[in-house]
């Protein structure tokens, strides 16, 4: 038998053994303290007297294809003059988990794709001392693993149930997660980045428009310009044409409502050029009844307006002049409401909406969005999880850490093992067949590229990332 793998600095091996922990069955390796005893108190200077043994029980890695645990009997001295008492200093062990530093490891980079209970059962832990374990890897990394900041900073947020709202950060120039932050608010964000190593690093931000965003760029970030997302922008051209659809289809018989296969909402989010042959049709026919029509106006509008960016991206005067111009198209009637407010929302944000087109690269959001739905899904899977998990686990991703490590944006490294690679990335096990609700500690792994990655059955604009959705005609539209 070949145990010159388990070898442990300090100590010999015994004999190999096995016990039961947990209810799962261990391979034991009984070792003996090999070192040196002192034999005068470091404290008095008086003799020190033997003073029993003790068997400490250490996690190790596994042995043989079983949990291993090393049994390690350590001598005890005691000072008869003041009691001070010795014992071996063990190396490579963490003494607060009772693991080998290896385990720890191990365990740590397992914890990040694999539920809790998969790698506690490699290990013979609990779910909970695995969770444990891994939310002190998770402090540890904070301290260890700093990433460049980034010129092309994304800001979004996100709000997960019982966590409340997430403010996600990201390096859209190579597409990696940056950061998660728990909250949204200016304070948070002006103390984040003021502790931001080199915040003269970023130059563009790209977020959606929070005003008080304003402050902590303006002022912490020297050099940053803030760009609203355009995503966002003509996100509020489709509310817009929601409102008005909706105001006409409340005015009409429910057997004159307009429909079309997937629902009038989806058709009329739909880019013009995307349309079937029969809903474009049916638009036609909106235009010729004076109660309908406004219906048909507003997806023209909704459509000059995406045209805004699509038509005019090579010169920001041109796109300047075509939002003049289409501002004047929007009748004045009350049922337009939501065109008004959209017009308010884009003077209000002028410069940061236009700063767009001074951008030396098409920055969107679009990979924060991405990063959002998988942060979502994260937490849906492993209902319950922290705040700190669910960072950990998205942030410390394979995906993610190579493409930061593959860019050179890694600014301090992880500790490096001798052996073997800086993370261990071996696929997830299928995570399904013992998955227990109750532990929800699932985790998917889930690669993905901006809208490559979404989920299929969702229906989206390519161009614009815009997810098309079905909606219920009654549905309110929210400011
Ligand atoms: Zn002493």
């Amino acid at each position: 038998m070949d145990l010159s793998s388990t070898f442990f600095p300090g100590f010999v091996i015994n004999n190999l053994d096995n016990k039961v922990k947990n209810k799962i069955k261990c391979n034991v390796l009984n070792m003996d303290y090999a070192g040196e005893c002192p034999s005068i108190c470091p404290v008095c200077g008086e003799t020190l007297i033997g003073h029993g043994k003790r068997t400490l029980e250490i996690t190790d890695t596994p042995i043989m294809g079983d949990p291993g645990l090393l049994h390690l009997r350590i001598p005890r001295r005691r000072c008869s003059a003041c009691k001070y008492l010795w014992q071996p200093k063990i190396q490579y062990v963490d003494e607060n988990h009772l693991l080998t530093e290896r385990a720890f490891t191990d365990i740590s980079q397992k914890a990040i794709k694999q539920p809790f209970s998969d790698v506690g059962k490699e290990y013979a832990l609990s779910v909970n001392t695995v969770k444990s374990i891994f939310i002190d890897f998770l402090n540890e990394k904070k301290n260890t693993l700093r990433f460049t900041t980034p010129a092309f900073l994304g800001i979004d947020e996100i709000k997960i149930p019982k966590l409340g709202e997430i403010t996600v950060i990201t390096d859209l120039e190579h597409r990696t997660l940056y950061d998660m932050l728990e909250g949204r608010n200016q304070d948070l964000l002006r103390k984040y980045f003021d502790e931001l190593p080199h915040p003269e690093n970023v130059l563009w931000v790209c977020s959606d428009m929070y005003r008080p965003f304003e402050k902590p760029i303006h002022v912490d970030l020297p050099r940053a310009r803030w760009v609203v997302d355009h995503y966002h922008v003509v996100a509020y051209a489709n509310k817009a044409m929601d409102s008005v659809r909706i105001h006409v289809q409340n005015q009409l018989s429910k057997e004159k409502r307009i429909k079309t296969k997937k629902g009038l909402a989806y058709t009329l989010r739909t880019r013009l050029k995307r349309l079937s042959t029969e809903e474009q049709l049916l638009i036609r026919e909106c235009r010729k009844n004076s109660v309908t029509n406004p219906i048909a106006i507003a997806f023209d509008l909704k459509e000059e307006f995406f045209d805004i960016y699509d038509k005019h991206l090579n010169s920001k005067a041109d796109a300047q002049e075509a939002f003049a111009e289409w501002e004047k198209k929007i009748p004045r009637d009350d049922s337009f409401d939501g065109f008004h407010k959209l017009v308010g929302t884009v003077h209000n944000f002028y410069e940061q909406i236009f700063n767009l087109w001074e951008c030396p690269i098409h920055i969107t959001n679009g990979f924060t969005e991405c990063t959002n739905r998988l942060i979502r899904e994260n937490s849906v899977k492993g209902r319950g999880t922290s705040f700190d998990i669910l960072r950990g686990r998205t942030l410390y991703r394979k995906t993610n850490l190579e493409r930061i490590e593959d860019n050179g944006m890694l600014l301090i490294g992880p500790n490096i093992p001798q052996k073997g690679s800086i993370f261990h990335y071996e696929e997830t096990k299928d995570i399904d067949d013992n998955y227990n609700e109750d532990e929800s500690q699932y985790f998917n792994s889930y690669d993905y590229d901006p809208f490559i990655g979404l989920r299929p059955g969702i229906d989206y604009d390519p161009e614009t990332g815009e997810i098309l959705q079905e909606f219920e005609d009654k549905e309110e539209v929210e400011w």
